[in-house]
């Protein structure tokens, strides 16, 4: 386990493609892939393609194998039982997944806690759940800072609350989510919890049982895998007690034409011909991830983001949105330029080779409670190196020359 980060770089074949530099600090969006993770998509397309779980010739024996392989590396990256892990389509589709089956099991006037700093995907959910099945939905507040208030707990988390839905990680401002505290909370009314992981799994390998929540989702193209393959993991009995959401095959036990039995969890929730490649690379990916030494990896990425912070902080009228130092944060930095469209700086930035992302992030009542336009996001990843920020810091000076 060790971290040498220029030969961590050069495993990535995009980031040396040429023939200009690129500085890639829009991973909170989709991050890079590593050859290792090309290799293992391409290793299965070449010798192992077929479906899954139906044939008894050898490639849909092998391609079985390396979905269920996959889904092992997944739960060893996350530490849970293998059958706890669910595949689905990316991290909305997992949302979407909880939000209709353990949304089956709630009554009119059960109670949903989500944030106002969610991403739309974990607040439209809820919402068509609300107007289903006669939910009710309530929004935890967020302080100056960027971070969930947890001070409203009090208030917001009641008796009638089934579950309380909220990002490990902001993608906005890459704020922390006190997870002990608020799974504490949670157990005291009997509500479950949910965490949105889609910014915290790409940072490293989590221990989910011991986080103390019961349902975790994330996607495989913001944690080095590829595109259309996420990730449920909840726990066995809670799985076990949830009804499916798509119907089809696969997800069965029997089917007449009068009724259908369904397959135990995960099979149950994963109808129709899964994503077998997309599986394998995403397994390939945890197993990158797990591979590196994220004490070196966090102490670099937070490095960066101190040198972003101070940079910033040397620019007239620039702003941060989110925490001003490094405590209970993540690599995401949103930032505005007074005088300057966020729009105007990402564009500026790319004649710099910088690929940052502006707008509003899926984060629209952020951005209304904030009465902001949207914000300029950098988000890092493990390769990104000081070079990136001090392109981003170069090009932002530029910015405000020019378009103020
Ligand atoms: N939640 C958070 C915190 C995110 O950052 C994102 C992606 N920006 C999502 C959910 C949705 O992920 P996906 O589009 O891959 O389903």
């Amino acid at each position: 386990m060790s971290f040498d980060h220029s030969g961590l770089r050069a495993q990535f074949p995009i980031l040396n493609a040429g023939p200009g530099p690129l500085h890639y600090l829009d991973n909170g969006a989709s991050a890079q892939t590593p050859q290792a993770v090309l290799d293992a998509v391409l290793a299965y397309e070449t010798t192992a393609r077929a479906n899954a779980h139906r044939g008894v010739h050898r490639l849909a024996e092998a391609a079985t194998d390396a979905y269920e392989g996959a889904r092992a590396e997944v739960a060893r990256f996350l530490n849970t039982p293998v059958d706890e892990i669910v595949f689905a389509g990316g991290c909305t589709a997992a949302i979407n997944l909880v939000a209709h089956s353990f949304g089956a099991t709630l009554k009119p006037g059960d109670r949903v806690l989500v944030s106002e700093l969610e991403h739309h995907s974990n607040i439209v959910p809820w919402q068509m759940l609300r107007d289903r099945a006669g939910i009710e939905l309530d929004a935890l507040p967020v302080t100056e800072d960027g971070r969930i208030d947890l001070g409203a707990l009090p208030r917001l988390l009641t008796e009638r609350t089934k579950l309380v839905a909220l990002a490990h990680v902001s993608n906005v401002t890459g704020a922390a989510l006190d997870v002990p505290e608020v799974a504490a909370a949670a157990r005291a009314v009997g509500a479950r919890v949910l965490l949105d992981g889609a910014q915290r799994a790409p940072h490293g390998p989590l221990d989910l049982p011991a986080l103390g929540v019961d349902f975790y989702v994330f996607s495989g193209h913001k944690a080095y895998g590829p595109n259309g393959i996420g990730v449920l993991w909840a726990r066995a009995e809670l799985l076990e007690a949830m009804p499916p959401f798509l119907g089809g095959g696969s997800m069965i036990g029997r089917v007449t034409l009068a009724r259908t039995t369904w397959a135990p969890p995960p099979r149950r929730f994963e109808a129709g011909t899964p994503p077998i490649g997309p599986a394998v690379g995403l397994g390939a990916a945890c197993h990158w991830m797990a591979s590196l030494d994220w004490s070196a990896v966090a102490s670099h990425e937070m490095s960066l983001v101190q040198r972003l912070l101070d940079g910033l902080g040397e620019v007239p009228g620039a702003r941060i949105f989110g925490p001003a130092g490094l405590q209970r944060r993540y690599p995401v930095v949103s930032f505005l330029l007074d005088g300057v469209h966020p729009h105007d700086v990402a564009q500026t930035l790319d004649g710099f080779g910088v690929a940052v992302r502006a707008g509003h992030h899926c984060a629209q009542p952020l951005m209304e409670r904030f009465d902001l336009d949207g914000t300029t996001r950098a988000s890092l990843a493990p390769y990104n190196d000081a070079s990136d920020i001090d392109a981003l810091l170069k090009g932002v000076a530029h910015a405000v020359r020019t378009l103020r």
